[in-house]
């Protein structure tokens, strides 16, 4: 059961590069280069956006109350 509460947590959350010089974004993974302005993968920002929220993550949360 906790367990399936981490996977779902980590399900629940995406990571998304944006390259700080010219706004080029893309999910998952960081591209060697920019593909825009070459900027190098080292260079790029992390964000990491809530997606796809399971409802057993609620249930999960509910029953710790
Ligand atoms: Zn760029």
């Amino acid at each position: 059961m906790r367990e399936m509460t981490k996977e779902n947590l980590k399900n629940a959350f995406e990571a998304i590069f944006v390259c700080p010089v010219c706004g080029h974004t893309i999910k998952k993974e960081a591209p060697e280069k920019c593909p825009v302005c070459n900027l190098p993968k080292d260079k790029y920002e992390v964000l990491t956006v809530l997606h796809n929220i399971s409802p057993a993550l609620f249930q999960a949360g509910d029953a710790l109350k």
